[in-house]
């Protein structure tokens, strides 16, 4: 016959008389740790809208569309999709834009409740040659803060900053490229089509 070990019994004894492990969830709420890797959130105030979260989320939980006409761009992250893998808090190109909280419940029977879905929209810069995107607008200030006085000498960039103080003139897209164009937010195939054409052209055609 199998006798139980003294280390079994004292096991044994000691488990009866110690708390348990287990948390009694939901009856009482459960307080992860800091590290726990929840549902993210984005931080409107460090987000630049570049669109790197979309790019890297494994199972595509996050989703971008870009609105030309309202000069948008939307980020949505669908909870019910998300992994909590935190290769989007990983790869945020300002480090704090989109970061992993300790929120773990979200048990709902609809799937549309709101409470499964984050969104964020930022404004986008639109080439005033072309009407394509150049990039959102808070990310090309940070490339601005990024490199410093050498910043300056792009003018995207400086014409960004200036829209800050007032507003720019608004000019439509055009069938040809005109050397005042790079002086223009431009996107950077226009601002090439510019260069060449004015190296090699000399805007005469
Ligand atoms: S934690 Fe992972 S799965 Fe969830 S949104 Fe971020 S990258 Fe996507
Ligand atoms: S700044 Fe960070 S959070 Fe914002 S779009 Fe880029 S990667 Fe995503």
């Amino acid at each position: 016959m199998y006798l139980p070990k003294i280390r079994e019994i004292k096991e044994a004894l000691t488990s009866f008389f110690s708390k348990p492990y287990t948390t009694k969830f939901p009856k009482e709420k459960f307080t992860p740790e800091p590290e726990f890797r929840g549902f993210p959130r984005y931080y409107e105030e460090d987000c630049v809208g570049c669109g790197t979260c979309a790019q890297g989320c494994p199972p595509g939980a996050i989703t971008m569309s870009d609105d030309l006409e309202q000069k948008k761009r939307k980020f949505v992250i669908n909870y019910g999709s998300c992994i909590h893998c935190g290769q989007c808090q990983e790869n945020c190109i300002t480090e704090k834009g989109i970061r992993l909280t300790t929120e773990y419940s979200l048990a709902t029977m609809d799937q549309n409740d709101p409470r499964l879905f984050e969104t964020l929209e930022k404004e986008l810069l639109i080439c005033e040659v072309c009407n394509n995107i150049i990039c959102a607008k808070d990310h090309i200030d940070f490339i601005r803060k990024r490199l410093g006085a050498k910043g300056y000498s792009h003018p995207n960039i400086l014409l960004n900053l200036q829209s800050n103080f007032h507003a720019l003139e608004i000019s439509k897209p055009k069938s040809r490229i005109r050397r005042e164009d790079q002086f223009k937010l431009v996107c950077p195939k226009c601002r090439q089509k510019i260069v060449v054409e004015d190296e090699f052209y000399s805007f005469t055609r």
